[in-house]
Order: C-alpha cells, then sequence, then structure tokens
C-alpha cells in the first residue's frame, strides 16, 4: 500500500510534546506525514476510521535524533575501557577495523540499531569506520537501516594516514554513497575520521567531494587535547581552524564532541553553522572531559545529543545519554539550572535535527513533518504521575517505557519490541562474528571471547 493510501493513525497521549505540549492530545499520521496536531477529542472526531495507538496515560515524543554514532562497534561492546581515547583507538579499533567485513557491519547495525530504536531514536547519525579492502563494507549499513526501518544519516570515516592510498578511501565514500541513494531512510554524509587522519591530499579531495558534490561532512572535532596539540603543531591551527581554514566548512558539517574548543573555535563553528555532536557518556567513559554545551548554544551553535559507538559508551541508550547530558551540564557549573529538562529535550529533538539541517522534515511534532514519534506507555508506575511533561520525560522514563516508535509513518517498535526482525535471532547470528572478529583482530588480552571460535 503506497503512503497516502494508507488509514490514518492517531497517537494518543496525556501529553503530546509539541513545541508547545498539548494535554490529553494526539498525532494524526496520514501517510508517512504529520497531518494534524491538537486535543484527542478533536482529532478523533476528524478521524474517525484512524487506528488508535496509545492512550490517556501516555506521552507522544518527536522522535529523537541520534547525532553520532559508530555502527562498525555494534559487536564490541564493553571492551577497553580504561583506555582513554589516544590509546583506545589504538589498542581496539585499528586492529578491529581491519577485521570489518560486510557481515560484521550488518549485524553491528542491527544489534545497536534494535538497541537504538528500543530507546526511541528514529534517526541516527552513524560513522562507519573500517579499513578498505577488495569490497566495500559501509553499503551493508544501509541495508540492515533499511530492514530495521531506522532513518540514517550514514557516512564513512575516512582517513588515509595509516595507508597513504587516498583514492581506496575516495572508493569506499562512492559505495557509501551509491548504496544511500538506493534508500529510503538514508542520506549520505562525507565522513572523515578526524582531520589528523586525512592527508594533506586526501583532505583537499574530502573537501572538494563534500562541496562540489552537495554533500554534508560528519568528523570528529577535538574531542581530546591530543588532537588539539598535534593539529597545532603540524599546521599552527587548532583542527577547527583547519578546517574552516581549507573550506570544509563550507559543506554543511556535523561535528562530534569539540570538547577542546576555545573561544575562537566556537566563534568560528558559530559563523559557520557547524552543528555539534555532545556525547555525554562516551565522553565520561573514555574520560576526555565535558563538552561546552552552554557557550556552544549561547553563540548560536545548534547542539544534539549522541549515543557515540557501542565501543566507546558502551550502551545504544538515548534517554541515558539525554538525563547524563542535563547531569553533567549541571555537575560542571554546580547550578540546577544550567540546563533544563526542557532544553535537556530540546536539544535531544529539534537540536540534533538543526545540527543534522534537517530541521525541516524532523525533530518536533509539528503538521507537514514526518511522522517520526515515540510512544512512552504511561500505563505502569515510572511515569503513572506526570507532574511536568519535560522532567518526566529526561529524569523518570527509561528504554522500557518505549512502547512504540514510529519511522516515516510507519512502526518500527510495537510493544516495546522492534517489528520487523527478532531481537533473539540476531543476538544468536552475532555471536560467532564477534568472536571471530575479536579473534582474528588478537585481542585475547582484552576479550574473553576471543579463540573461542
Ligand atoms: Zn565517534
Amino acid at each position: 500500500m503506497s503512503a497516502p493510501d494508507r488509514p490514518a493513525v492517531l497517537l494518543r497521549g496525556a501529553w503530546v510534546m509539541a513545541p508547545e505540549p498539548v494535554r490529553d492530545g494526539a498525532v494524526a499520521v496520514v501517510g508517512d506525514r504529520i497531518a494534524a496536531v491538537g486535543p484527542y477529542a478533536e482529532l478523533a472526531a476528524a478521524y474517525p476510521g484512524a487506528d488508535v495507538h496509545g492512550g490517556e496515560h501516555d506521552i507522544v515524543c518527536p522522535g529523537f535524533v541520534n547525532t553520532h554514532g559508530h555502527f562498525s562497534e555494534g559487536l564490541i561492546t564493553g571492551i577497553a575501557s580504561q583506555h582513554t581515547l589516544v590509546e583506545w583507538l589504538d589498542a581496539l579499533i585499528a586492529p578491529v577495523k581491519l577485521h570489518t567485513t560486510p557481515e560484521v557491519a550488518r549485524l553491528g547495525t542491527l544489534v545497536a540499531g534494535i538497541q537504538m530504536l528500543r530507546s526511541g531514536i528514529t534517526t541516527a547519525n552513524d560513522m562507519f569506520v573500517t579499513g578498505t579492502g577488495p569490497e566495500p563494507v559501509t553499503p551493508a549499513v544501509v541495508e540492515a537501516l533499511d530492514e530495521l526501518r531506522l532513518r540514517g544519516v550514514v557516512s564513512y570515516g575516512a582517513g588515509d594516514a595509516d595507508t597513504g592510498d587516498p583514492a581506496a578511501e575516495l572508493a569506499e565514500h562512492d559505495a557509501l554513497r551509491e548504496a544511500a541513494a538506493g534508500s529510503d531512510l538514508c542520506t549520505f554524509r562525507l565522513g572523515m575520521g578526524s582531520m589528523l587522519s586525512h592527508s594533506p591530499a586526501l583532505l583537499e579531495q574530502a573537501v572538494a567531494y563534500a562541496v562540489d558534490g552537495g554533500h554534508g561532512v560528519h568528523v570528529h572535532l577535538q574531542e581530546v587535547r591530543e588532537e588539539v596539540t598535534r593539529m597545532r603543531v603540524t599546521t599552527g591551527r587548532t583542527s577547527v581552524e583547519h578546517a574552516a581554514h581549507v573550506g570544509l566548512f563550507e559543506a554543511p558539517t556535523l561535528a562530534a564532541h569539540c570538547v577542546w574548543t576555545d573561544r575562537r573555535d566556537r566563534e568560528l563553528m558559530a559563523e559557520h553553522r557547524v552543528g555539534v555532536a555532545h556525547n555525554p557518556l562516551a565522553n565520561g567513559i573514555l574520560a576526555s572531559g565535558i563538552a561546552p554545551v552552554a557557550e556552544l548554544r549561547q553563540l548560536g551553535v545548534d547542539v544534539g545529543f549522541g549515543v557515540d559507538g557501542a565501543a566507546s559508551n558502551d550502551a545504544q541508550d538515548f534517554l541515558q545519554a539525554i538525563k547524563t547530558g542535563a547531569l553533567l551540564a549541571r555537575v560542571r557549573d554546580l547550578q540546577a539550572t544550567a540546563m533544563t529538562a526542557r532544553e535537556a529535550f530540546e536539544i535531544a529533538t529539534i537540536g540534533g535535527a538543526r545540527a543534522l539541517r534537517m530541521e525541516d522534515e524532523i525533530g518536533s511534532i509539528e503538521v507537514g513533518k514526518k511522522a517520526d514519534l515515540v510512544l512512552l506507555d504511561g500505563s505502569g508506575p515510572t511515569l503513572a504521575n506526570v507532574h511536568e511533561p519535560y522532567q518526566a520525560v529526561v529524569f523518570v522514563a527509561g528504554s522500557r517505557e518505549v512502547a512504540e516508535v514510529w519511522v516515516d509513518g510507519l512502526p518500527s517498535v510495537l510493544g516495546g519490541d522492534v517489528v520487523t526482525v527478532d531481537p533473539v535471532e540476531v543476538a544468536e547470528r552475532s555471536r560467532p562474528v564477534a568472536r571471530r572478529l575479536v579473534t582474528e583482530a588478537g585481542l585475547g588480552h582484552l576479550s574473553a571471547l576471543a579463540g573461542a571460535v
């Protein structure tokens, strides 16, 4: 059935979290779009034949926008967290990426994507990190996202610093771009592992690829002090300054982390409308620091939350990321007003959409936007008494309250679980592949699974 022919659906809640929340409200979904938002009684009368999901105690939220992650880490969760970033890249990511096959990509995306959907994520901005081999690996990410019905912004985390082969990096970008072009739910961005991972030749080609091709960019920027120091030593500029200098920011750019930015960096990002992905959990596990979210937002920089990769977070639970983001801001400033629940909610939804320049399509419950929606179950004890809805979502709800997730007007989660794949079967299929991955990567000193093939 094509999208406009499907019967209308109403998602009903005690609260509909539109830009101004609607009490005892509903959202009407027609096809892939939000057709109406208002009091439930009015919408029930206007759409008499509609299927009604949710109920009088539930909360309807916009789908959460995960602005940064790595499906390439889907099978290496809960490993090597004793390291800070540079050590961790060397100990874990570098060996694993050489053994990352399309099967690893597909299963890693399914394993992580199921967790994302179960926590209310409807859009995932991914950067897949892999070595380049005889066949492209990253198109398997698109296949898995389509299978899950999870909206994706997909990129390949390129870098030729180790290989000296820029052409192989560009070929992987091409393969992923072509795969995304064949998907209804995925769009392509040009990914860059970091400014440091790019030779001057590849950097120049990456800028041209993004700017001339009209593609967005997804890059790690100034996550740790070591990056800033090395960039200053080699170029005389910070990564942000160098990116601006070489014209990278002429393309719509999403920068992950930006923990170690100074005022000049932040002003440059604001000037070029660079969006920022704030990853409070990964920044905590790798002890990278606390991003200056308030300072960025004061300058008008669009900030979203990210779960980051399954190897550096390690859970793929967006509600944990939202709560931790709000708490870190408060602990940093020792002020309970440093980030309100409403601000955290907005960062998690429309803030992330703006950071990805997708705010015209997703990120809020408004008529005409894509029907990407989350229904939180209010029938149980957790949300039994909602005194203030933003605080209920940000500080009270957990992923077990995520009852339904709708992407592009269709359900991807019903009854608390994904509908298009069997999660237990995915877990079972992932086990031998994960064991083989850590064994081939020589990670016996880090993983109890290595050598157990
Ligand atoms: Zn990352």
